[in-house]
């Protein structure tokens, strides 16, 4: 029986908190904190149990820390943005509490996402004898614990990885994005990259894709990114040679990412505009849906997996292990689209992992460190059933 405390009441935000809510042997206490109090309010207002709410800057730690000292959480689920991760974990160090997110830092001025600043706090969380489990979500997390349990259960020696990621749904809105807008514009628009044989190989933004048959969808285009999980699995599963990313895109979303590019509204410098400094990226994203309102009227379905292949008893294995999440089956439950289902699900797992003592250390972790089965086992429990086959 331990209290959470989760920071930022988001389409993730939302979900995570509902299914906190739905098990409450493990989450005595929620307590969600936001920027804008109204929208953490809006989420109590959903739910069928009691929570706190709290309005916090968690830019700033010592608002954090305020917080944490009147809660007293077991944990801190991060669901704001990736540039709230360091202050969180900073929050985190100076009370002694568990610290969990589902993206990786990245500075705001630089679209560059990557683990190095939150893998330098290692000996500070080690010291602390607290813990840190980084990208606990979908991608990067449950297709990282994928991975692990292949590792484990299907390969003797894994060559290489494709992670398939889709989305068939249709919002209804001509151009929308699932995620916070912000974050998921900058991640299609830069470089692409790969891991191949100990090296990064880097390609123009979508310039490489293939046709991939996903169960349940159908066959569709799928477009090589650099994802952040690249990075850690590249590192955790031994001799792997080759790891890529792949995701769907439709015609439309393309031609309208194509047309805010050329015209300039992806930028994150600052502009001069009418005496103010904007930022052209932010104020898109005030004019774009916001990925917590997308849920109704929502049609379709995600298809997120990985494909692996290597040597098992010395013969070579293709292996498939992938999970299907239905949208309108996600707004029915919880009030939230896929996307956001499909990130807060694995969310509230990594910390159920970590309160019940499943998943324990000191310092800093990426979800595949641990053994993989009693998180896949919860994933059939708790709305993402998983299927595997060989290919
Ligand atoms: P949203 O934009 O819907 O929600 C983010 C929330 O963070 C907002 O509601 C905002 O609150 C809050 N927030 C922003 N800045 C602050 C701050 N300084 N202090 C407190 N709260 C803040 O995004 P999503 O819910 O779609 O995404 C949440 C996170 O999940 C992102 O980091 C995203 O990258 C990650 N993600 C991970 C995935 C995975 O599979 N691993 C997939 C999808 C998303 P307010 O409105 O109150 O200002």
């Amino acid at each position: 029986m331990s209290n959470v405390l989760i920071i930022g009441a988001g389409g993730v935000g939302g979900v995570v908190t509902h299914k906190c809510a739905q098990v409450p042997e493990v989450f005595s206490e929620i307590c969600l904190a936001s920027r804008t109090l109204e929208r953490c309010e809006r989420i109590k207002a959903q739910l069928s149990r009691p929570i706190r709410t709290a309005k916090v800057d968690a830019d700033k730690p010592a608002e954090v820390v305020a917080l944490i000292k009147d809660f007293r959480p077991a944990v801190v689920i991060n669901v704001a943005l990736p540039y709230q991760d360091l202050p969180i974990m900073d929050a985190c160090l100076e009370t002694g509490v568990d610290y969990l997110d589902t993206a990786n830092y990245e500075p705001p001025n630089e679209a560059k996402f990557c683990y190095k600043w939150q893998w330098d706090y290692q000996d500070r969380f080690k010291q602390a004898g607290i813990m840190a489990l980084l990208g606990c979500g979908f991608d990067p997390g449950v297709t990282n614990i994928f991975c692990a349990h292949a590792q484990k259960r299907h390969f003797d020696d894994i060559h290489t990885i494709d992670i398939v990621d889709c989305n068939a749904g249709d919002h209804g809105h001509p151009f929308a994005t699932n995620f916070n807008p912000e974050i998921n514009i900058r991640e299609v628009t830069q470089r692409g990259k790969y891991y191949e044989n100990g090296q990064w190989i880097e390609i123009d933004p979508m310039s490489v894709k293939m046709s991939f048959d996903y169960p349940g969808v159908g066959p569709k285009d799928s477009y090589l990114l650099y994802h952040e999980e690249l990075e850690s699995l590249a590192k955790n599963i031994k001799g792997v040679r080759r790891i890529r990313f792949w995701m769907t895109f439709g015609q439309e979303y393309l031609t309208h990412l194509r047309v805010l590019q050329n015209v300039g509204m992806t930028r994150i410098d600052p502009v001069e505009f009418e005496g103010h400094q904007i930022v052209p990226l932010k104020f898109l994203k005030a004019l774009l849906p916001d990925p917590s309102s997308l849920g109704v009227g929502y049609k379709g379905k995600t298809c997120i997996g990985c494909v692996v292949e290597g040597i098992k008893d010395g013969k070579p294995k293709k292996y498939f292990v992938y999970n299907i999440c239905d949208h309108a089956e996600c707004y029915k439950e919880v009030k939230a689209q896929a996307v956001s289902y499909t990130t807060g699900v694995p969310a509230m797992i990594g910390a159920m992992m970590m309160l019940t003592g499943k998943w324990r250390g000191k310092g800093v972790f990426n979800v595949e460190e641990f053994d993989p089965a009693p998180f896949m086992e919860k994933l059939n429990q708790h709305g993402l059933p998983w299927i595997e086959t060989n290919l």
